[in-house]
């Protein structure tokens, strides 16, 4: 496979990364939930592909239907083209997100940062967590223990550097992630052989 998808919460800086990653500039102050269509990006020359897929969870001004709906489109995109898909990038909001998935807990739901890290687990992907807005963050490392523990990983976080990539996309601090994508890259160019 020779495509990277990132997948994520609504604002949790997906365009912002992907510009990042890319070298492309685009608009990203369109409304949420607009782009619905797969984004495709060329990186590392001609053999990778980047796909930007649609933010899911919540978002002003969309209903709940069209949410699902989107969310239903993000899995589907997934499990069509798993065969061919090298990594999966789950954005998070570092400052938010345990947050956001203690808040669903607390309610009796599955929260969607969890449950996309676990279907693409099932679907064979071996996830990448970007935890982006690193910059706001103070508690480091213990913010990055308990993503760990919601992610059904044991602490100290430190021993998942392949998988869990603190990052401050605003400022280009992607290094963690790079070295990541670079990592699976190279296993794969090496299975290739
Ligand atoms: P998307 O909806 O996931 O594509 O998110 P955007 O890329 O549009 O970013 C949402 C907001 O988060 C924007 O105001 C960005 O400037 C901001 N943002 C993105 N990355 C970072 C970051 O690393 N740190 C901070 N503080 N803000 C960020």
């Amino acid at each position: 496979g020779d495509e990277v998808v990132l997948v994520g919460r609504s604002n949790v800086g997906k365009s912002t990364l992907m510009r990042e990653l890319t070298g492309h500039s685009f608009d990203t102050g369109g409304k949420p939930g607009v782009t619905r269509q797969p984004n495709h990006y060329d990186w590392a020359g001609p053999d990778f592909m980047f796909t930007d897929l649609p933010g899911f969870g919540f978002m002003s001004g969309v209903e709940e239907g069209k949410r699902e709906q989107i969310k239903t489109d993000v899995v589907r995109y997934v499990e069509e083209n798993a065969e061919n898909i090298l990594a999966g990038v789950l954005v998070v909001d570092g400052k938010a997100v345990i947050d956001i998935i203690d808040r669903h807990r607390g309610n009796g739901d599955i929260p969607h940062d969890v449950e996309m890290f676990h279907f693409l687990q099932d679907v064979g992907i071996d996830p990448i967590v970007a935890v982006n807005k690193m910059d706001k963050v103070d508690d480091r490392d213990e913010r990055l223990d308990d993503l760990c523990d919601r992610l059904g990983l044991f602490p100290p976080w430190q021993q998942y550097r392949e998988t869990i990539c603190p990052i401050t996309a605003k400022t280009g601090s992607i290094e963690p992630l790079e070295a990541a994508l670079a990592k699976r890259f190279r296993d794969a160019k090496r299975d290739e052989l």
